[in-house]
């Protein structure tokens, strides 16, 4: 059994695992990053797609992003389609002209990588955590493969289903958790995009996205029912679903070869708070949340940032009242972003079965929800701050409590 020490371990190498290793690097807080997966494997997993302006303007800011405005595209509104009519929402004009990006993940962590390991860090693939634990001020950290890495803080980063959120006890947090009344289908197509923006169609049979990923590959999401599995969905009739929820006078679908399709659970989930000891969750390991609306990986690169402010500020202060920092910050955020997800999916989804006594209803509240994105400056603009997202520095005033 081999034994190491180093300030901080990072488990995962996803977009907040590496985020921290990149700035605490910089910054020559000493570290070292294991992820499960090869290097092959995870420059290769498509995820999202949809960047804050303050991720951007966090990685910009570190030197992380000269490829992502290379070949990352800007956008500045998306549409909105139902029940025959479709409006325009310029988000970036209703926010100070700040805009959106387009940028994939897998190309967001083959350049985290890239830089990392440019710069000396080091990255041990294919080593699977087993067990974290909090042991005399450190962490201890057991891999599958007998190694034990102790450190004086650990950045729980390892996703959903990772390691790390069982090494804290469940009565030393409180976990938030809701199952969504919705599923999607959601489907990656070499296709080329069919408008220059997101679009999100409401229908009576389910919602359907349009969503950029580049100039031949399009995302797609379709609500469908429960109980569906993939088998019920052959091409043929994603396209021809595609098509009648989409629908629009003069437009035309672009369709092509589907090389990805998985049914997704709606799951939402927070921690809190999203330390104990010197164990911190961060990204998807600390809270999950719906792809409606974009914000997961977002979340888990500001989780990065502030991580790696906080173990700066320790070093430098060795303060507790630092480390209590980083989960006070981040939590008000991750529920602002759980917020918005939860309301654009209630915004734009079709409430199965139909004929339930509330169904009528609530598709009329939808209805409202969208008549007041089109017609009120005060409603669009809290869309836009939402979907934008906050400035890097935070909202006035956000460390206030409630
Ligand atoms: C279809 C879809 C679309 C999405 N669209 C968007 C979007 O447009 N915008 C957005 O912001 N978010 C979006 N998201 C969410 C986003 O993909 C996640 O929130 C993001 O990946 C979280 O990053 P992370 O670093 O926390 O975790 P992950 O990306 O899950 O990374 C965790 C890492 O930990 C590793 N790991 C796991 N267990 C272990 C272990 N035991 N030992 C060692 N390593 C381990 C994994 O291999 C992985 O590399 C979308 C998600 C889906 C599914």
């Amino acid at each position: 059994m081999s034994k190491a020490d180093t300030t901080v371990v990072v488990l995962g190498a996803g977009p907040a695992g590496l985020t921290v290793a990149n700035l605490l690097h910089a910054r020559g807080v000493d570290t070292v990053v294991l992820d499960r997966c090869t290097r092959e494997q995870l420059v290769g997993r498509s995820r999202a797609g949809l960047l804050e302006h303050r991720t951007v303007e966090l990685l910009d800011r570190n030197g992380l992003a000269s490829r992502l405005h290379a070949e990352g595209t800007v956008h500045r509104g998306c549409e909105f389609r139902s029940a025959g009519t479709s409006f325009f929402t310029d988000y970036s004009a209703h926010y100070g002209g700040t805009p959106h990006w387009v940028y994939p993940q897998q190309e967001i962590v083959t350049d985290l990588l890239d830089a990392y390991e440019a710069a000396g860090g080091t990255v041990h693939y294919a080593t699977a955590v087993e067990s974290v634990r909090a042991e005399s001020g450190q962490v201890v950290v057991e891999c599958a493969d007998g190694a034990v890495w102790r450190a004086d803080y650990a950045a729980g980063a390892d996703g959903q289903h990772g390691a790390s959120k069982h090494g804290v006890p469940v009565e030393a947090v409180t976990e938030y958790t809701m199952q969504h009344e919705f599923r999607w289908l959601t489907l990656l197509a070499h296709a080329a995009p069919s408008a220059e923006h997101t679009v999100y169609a409401q229908h009576e049979n389910g919602f359907a996205g349009h969503l950029l990923r580049s100039d031949t590959v399009t995302r797609f999401h379709l609500q469908i029912p429960f109980g569906d599995t993939i088998e019920d969905w052959p091409d043929e009739r994603i396209w021809t679903e595609l098509r009648t929820r989409l629908a629009k006078p003069g437009w035309t679908l672009n369709e092509g070869e589907i090389f990805s399709k998985n049914v997704l659970e709606m799951e939402s989930r927070v921690t809190e708070p999203m330390r104990h000891g010197r164990l911190f969750l961060l990204g998807d390991a600390a809270h999950v949340i719906t792809p409606s609306g974009g914000k997961g990986m977002n979340l888990a690169i500001a989780d990065a940032a502030e991580f790696a402010e906080t173990v700066v500020r320790h070093l430098r202060s060795g303060s507790e009242a630092d480390l209590d920092r980083y989960s006070q910050l981040r939590v008000p955020d991750v529920w602002k972003a759980q917020e918005f997800s939860h309301a654009l999916l209630h915004m734009m989804h079709t409430y199965y079965p139909s004929d339930s006594p509330d169904a009528a209803f609530r598709q009329k509240l939808q209805q409202s929800r969208l008549w007041q994105l089109r017609n009120s400056p005060a409603y669009a603009r809290n869309f836009a701050e939402n979907y934008i997202g906050p400035p890097l520095d935070g909202l006035p005033g956000a460390e206030a409590q409630l």
